[in-house]
């Protein structure tokens, strides 16, 4: 069965690498160092949220999407 995507993670889906996470979204995982062309390194951290289970990625790096929403 596949879970709903709640509101706010709906919202989340759209907003930009500045964006904070939204209150129900936890941190999985230790962040991701990536070595960018120098002198610009950015990092990933995957966030799940506790209310409907969506798994997103966020990227610091400005040329990425911001948040990438993960459907189960
Ligand atoms: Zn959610």
């Amino acid at each position: 069965m596949k879970m709903r995507i709640c509101k706010l993670c709906k919202e989340q889906a759209e907003k930009s690498f500045k964006g904070k996470p939204h209150e129900n979204l936890v941190k999985v995982d230790e962040p991701r160092i990536f070595k960018g062309q120098s002198p610009r390194n950015y990092e990933e951290q995957d966030y799940q949220c506790l209310t409907c289970q969506s798994k997103f990625t966020h990227s610091t790096n400005k040329n990425d999407v911001g948040w990438t929403l993960w459907q189960g």
